[in-house]
């Protein structure tokens, strides 16, 4: 039961016509059809009558709710996925979308969602075509595999690897590399889901090959490895590499054939989820750079899998390149349909792809490579011109611009312990303070500019800054703050 208080406040709420015929309420029919008006101001009224009943409102703030049914009317029209300016120096920041798309893959997106397309349409044929292949023969270019696959994502492909292959049987893994990725990708959860039997060797630091030659059994189905992403074990360590692996499972698919006599056999594979999976191997990389997709095939994988929107800089995908019989096997499972890419995704796939056939071109276009083999000089050039159109957007006395040497991040899950050195334009602050102005830059602007807090001053790290609109846009941000705090 409601007191006489809140009975009280309850009938001084606006009725929703009072609160339509409003001055700021009012000027947003012009934008808006007057149902959605309504509708906002029936949920602004309804959150206020709740506050009532629950006790957190003492009283009604007219004002307040008009201007709440304005934030929610605006809200409608505001994407709730749009794009934000990554002043981070994270490059493939998993938030913020990971890679960026090549202007080529964009355009071919563009093309393919605003019309008609050979999706499965084979135009020399005239026949039925595969949606497969509009990716498959170029995955096969760049790294040397017989066959691929692309599907919704990397652990879509993991998962699809072992469900295929492993379910009831034995995949052997080191218990160095039963990690968690993120986003509740867990190595020994994804094989529970796709029925694997999980055989852990080894210890978290070292795992050497008599640990996998003594785990394999006729049951084992694969040796699995998984590329430990965004951690690292060091001092003490070992791990196996794929050759050596390589070689256990030949000698044991030589046993297996001896006492199949002549019948089919189910072969012992040897299967890498890299991650990351790069083609290309950029000297920023330094001592961390790792074996690249084409590599782990050429030292004896049949299976690799790898993220498309990590370090290959193209949209959201998990790719499956190695042995044919296999791919074609994945290709027959129904997970293959479920997991299948939209077209959208293929196009953007294809035209990254494409890009790789020309290395130069790759590391031009491709802004995920761009950014990270970018020479720090030329960061440093784009710091300066940060820092200028900051000096020139705010007040001298409100803050103190200066460029700083940083450290810039590869992300991703992404060769975690690589430094990549990088300039940030400094901002101290006189007036407001860096966390408010934070709150401003994210959450009070149409295209957010997510930065980074460091000693109560923000970095705005010039390396993951596409191009000089996106720098005029940081200025400005900026100089709105400090106009609001100005005054
Ligand atoms: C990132 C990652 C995944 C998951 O890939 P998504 O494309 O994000 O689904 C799986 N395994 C490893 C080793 C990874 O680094």
């Amino acid at each position: 039961m409601p007191s006489s208080d809140q009975r009280a406040l309850l009938r001084s709420l606006p009725q929703i016509e009072e609160v339509l015929s409003h001055d700021t309420v009012k000027a947003l029919a012009e934008r808006l059809p007057r149902e959605r008006v309504v509708a906002c101001a029936r949920e602004a009224v309804d959150a206020v009558r709740t506050g009532i009943l629950t006790g957190t409102v003492a009283a009604v703030d007219k004002d307040a709710l008009m201007a709440d049914v304005r934030l929610r009317a605006l809200a409608l029209e505001r994407p709730s996925l749009r794009r934000v300016v990554n002043a981070t120096g994270v490059i493939v920041h998993t938030n913020l979308g990971r890679s960026p798309l090549a202007p080529a893959a964009v355009e071919a997106v563009a093309q393919v969602a605003a019309s008609y397309s050979t999706l499965e349409y084979d135009p020399a044929t005239q026949a039925r075509g595969s949606r497969h292949s509009h990716v498959e023969h170029l995955i096969c270019q760049l790294t040397g595999a017989e066959a691929a696959l692309a599907v919704n994502n990397n652990a879509a492909a993991v998962m699809m690897v072992l469900a295929e292959f492993a379910a009831e049987r034995e995949a052997v893994v080191s218990r160095g590399q039963l990690v968690e990725i993120g986003g509740s990708f867990r190595v020994p959860d994804i094989m529970a889901q796709s029925h694997a039997l999980m055989r852990e060797v080894g210890t978290t630091n070292k795992t050497h090959v008599a640990d996998y030659a003594a785990a394999i059994t006729p049951n084992t189905a694969m040796v699995l490895k998984v590329h430990p992403s965004n951690f690292r074990v060091v001092g003490f360590t070992e791990s196996v590499g794929v050759k050596e692996l390589r070689a256990l499972a030949d000698a044991e698919n030589a046993r297996r054939r001896e006492a199949a006599a002549g019948a089919d056999f189910e072969e012992l594979l040897v299967y890498e989820d890299q991650g990351s999976g790069a083609f290309l191997n950029l000297p920023c990389f330094g001592a961390y750079a790792e074996p690249t997709v084409a590599e782990s095939l050429a030292a004896g994988c049949d299976l690799v899998s790898f993220s498309g929107d990590k370090l290959l800089g193209g949209p959201q995908a998990g790719i499956i390149a190695g042995s044919k019989h296999l791919i074609e096997r994945l290709k027959k499972n129904p997970l293959a349909r479920a997991l299948r890419l939209d077209k959208m995704t293929l196009a953007a796939l294809e035209a990254t792809l494409r890009l790789y056939l020309d290395e130069e071109r790759a590391l031009r276009e491709i802004p995920t490579l761009r950014m990270l083999a970018e020479p720090v000089e030329d960061v440093q050039q784009r710091a300066e011109a940060v820092a200028c159109a900051l000096v020139d957007a705010v007040p001298a006395e409100a803050a103190r611009v200066s460029v700083v040497p940083e450290v810039a991040r590869a992300g991703g899950g992404a060769l975690p312990l690589c430094d990549i050195p990088t300039c940030a334009a400094r901002v101290e602050f006189l007036r407001g303070s860096a966390q408010d102005c934070e709150r401003y830059l994210v959450a009070g602007r149409d295209v957010p500019v997510v930065c980074r807090i460091k000693q109560d001053a923000i970095l705005c790290d010039a390396r993951t800054l596409l191009n000089e609109g996106e720098v005029a846009e940081l200025a400005a941000a900026f100089a709105e703050y400090f106009q609001m705090v100005g005054a």
